[in-house]
């Protein structure tokens, strides 16, 4: 069994002990110092903030965002149909230009189908390039049948989108938006290749334009050509404004 130790040998402890806590406190209070001074460094920024800009200064890409809105899902819907036709396209950027001409979601067409070109390449809106690639695909192709015994192989264009009014100049055309497709001439599988302003030539050629002309009334809510107005006596006028009644002249 351990006795508690006497008074003289506490004294002698205390004396041996004492320095050495005191040290112990020492070494550790600097420590301790030393770890503080670490954690004020961290926290601390090592520069003062730096401004940033503010008000009606935004960032280009924040910009290109807000001009190029993101894609509906009409819009999508409509690409995805176009692909399932075999349509060729490319999405373009955003076109808007003074007087209010305006193409939010602009394509460039190729290919009408996997097999008939559209030359040159014409920047669409998407709807109107599905109501194209429909109509020739379909009534365009059974014509070419019909006429000629062979197939489409080039829609030849004059415009796409062009920001311009119509005729009188008082409103904007249907091609300002990229709803119109101006067609000048074609090209058969067997390089037959025929214009618009043969229309009025009479034979082969003007029968299969005339029938073309009259299949296109309703796929289109607009279709002019020769015959309506000094404007349209090389090519066809197809557009996709919206109306209760189709305008065919
Ligand atoms: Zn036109």
């Amino acid at each position: 069994m351990d006795l508690p130790p006497s008074a003289p040998e506490r004294k002698t402890f205390l004396c041996r002990a004492l320095p050495r806590l005191l040290l112990l406190l020492i070494f550790h209070a600097s420590l301790f110092a030393i770890d503080f001074a670490a954690a004020g460094s961290v926290q601390l920024p090592d520069q003062a903030p730096i401004p940033q800009p503010r008000g009606d200064v935004l960032p280009k890409a924040a910009k290109e965002r807000q001009e190029q809105a993101p894609l509906s899902s009409a819009e999508k819907a409509c690409r995805k149909e176009l692909r399932t036709l075999g349509v060729e396209f490319t999405d373009a950027s955003n076109v808007t230009a003074d007087g209010g001409c305006s193409l939010p979601h602009p394509i460039e067409v190729t290919k009408l189908s996997k097999r008939m070109r559209l030359e040159p390449p014409a920047l669409l809106e998407c709807s109107t390039a599905l109501a194209a690639a429909r109509f020739f695909q379909s009534e365009g192709k059974a014509l070419a049948r019909k006429h000629f015994e062979a197939d489409i192989e080039t829609v030849q264009q004059a415009s796409g989108y062009v920001c311009r009014p119509i005729g009188d100049g008082k409103d904007l055309s249907q091609h300002a938006f990229g709803k119109a497709l101006d067609v000048s001439g074609l090209v058969f599988s067997d390089k037959q290749e025929i214009k618009v302003g043969q229309y009025g030539d009479g034979g082969k050629p003007a029968a299969f334009l005339k029938a073309l002309r009259a299949a296109a009334c309703g796929p289109f809510s607009t279709v002019l050509g020769p015959g309506t107005n000094a404007d349209h006596e090389d090519h066809f006028h197809f557009d996709t404004k919206k109306r209760r009644k189709a305008y065919c002249r």
